[in-house]
């Protein structure tokens, strides 16, 4: 296949855009897509509230999608959003939990900005040996690499762990040093999912029933901070799983029992400190699956896709325009 550069697709790398956030005092939305419905609705609510914003895409999802069509829905979201009325979009094409360096170079040679080198499953020194070797590719081509240290729990397509350990805040130095990446995804208590803690790590709302999860924790995430003065965090598995979506999907047929995510209270915290790329893919998931729900429930005789297809691209684009704006803060930066 052809090699492109992010440059002729019109994308950007993340430098220019975690540095302004890191400064700022608030995140970038990176938000997980498959379809053309999603990628429609992240770029609407990025230019309707001018932001910056990283369409991610997993493994799984390339896979799925096809890695020449994205090539293209990439173009096409960067030139969508300039019909939109935005002159100059910052939109970045970001792989999700690279899981080797071939991944991550086929990804830079068909046209992303940005790779995720996920080397957290390995010893320390392997995991700098692998993420080392991504960035020297990545950084001939201007590409930027986010890293990660320490274990999120949870399953996000092939990613999976069963308990999680928080980042070790006397490691960030000689990771970030050793390997050059731009940016680290650490783990501090968020996780992968619509399950992202058990019931019996949860306390229960008396008045709701509703699960509340345990805090995240901050402490950690101050001490990497203060061992590395403004480089660029990054939290994985940060949605909030909006308990109204549940319902709606409950009780039209679908059964998610005890789903619950991450406060946003937590996230608008987060968000305010060096942490500057925020994931969120579960909760668009959702939004997907409740409205389409809904929308069959109500109207059992329809099978034009556009019909149920169409509800769904405009709740998903609601629950994004949500996060910019309300959670991460990062409306009007551009
Ligand atoms: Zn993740």
């Amino acid at each position: 296949m052809k090699k492109v550069s992010y440059k002729e697709l019109g994308l950007v790398n993340t430098k220019k855009m975690f540095a302004k956030a890191v400064k700022g005092g608030y995140a970038i939305p990176a938000f997980n897509f498959n379809t053309m419905e999603q990628m429609q609705a992240i770029v609407q609510a990025a230019v309707e509230t001018k932001s910056p914003v990283i369409m991610q895409v997993s493994k799984g999802a390339r896979k799925y999608a096809n890695p020449t069509i994205l090539r293209y829905m990439a173009q096409g979201a960067v030139e969508y959003a300039k019909e939109l009325g935005c002159k100059n979009p910052q939109i970045v094409l970001h792989l999700d939990h690279g899981d080797s360096f071939e991944t991550c170079k086929s990804c830079i040679d068909m046209g992303f900005s940005s790779v995720m080198i996920d080397g957290s499953s390995l010893p320390f020194k392997e995991n700098i040996k692998l993420t080392k070797k991504v960035v020297a590719y990545a950084h001939k081509y201007d590409v930027t690499v986010e890293a990660e240290l320490g274990v999120l729990a949870g399953v996000e397509d092939e990613v999976s762990a069963a308990e999680s350990h928080y980042t070790k805040p006397e490691e960030v130095i000689e990771f970030a040093t050793k390997t050059g990446c731009d940016s680290l995804a650490i783990s501090i208590g968020t996780s992968h999912g619509a399950y992202k803690f058990k019931p019996e790590q949860c306390t229960r709302d008396p008045k709701t029933g509703l699960l509340i999860p345990p805090p995240l924790a901050f402490d950690v995430l101050k001490a990497i901070e203060k061992k590395l003065p403004g480089f660029p965090i990054v939290l994985h598995g940060s949605s909030s799983v909006p308990q109204e979506y549940v319902k709606i999907i409950n009780e039209n047929g679908g059964k998610l029992p005890d789903a619950v995510g991450i406060p946003e209270s937590q996230l608008r915290k987060a968000a305010k400190s060096a942490v500057c790329k925020i994931n969120i893919d579960s909760d668009s998931r959702l939004a997907m699956t409740a409205a389409v729900r809904q929308y069959f429930a109500k109207n059992p005789g329809h099978f034009d896709p556009r019909q149920y297809l169409g509800p769904a691209r405009e709740e998903m684009k609601k629950l994004y325009e949500h996060k910019i704006v309300k959670v991460l803060g990062s409306n009007n930066k551009l």
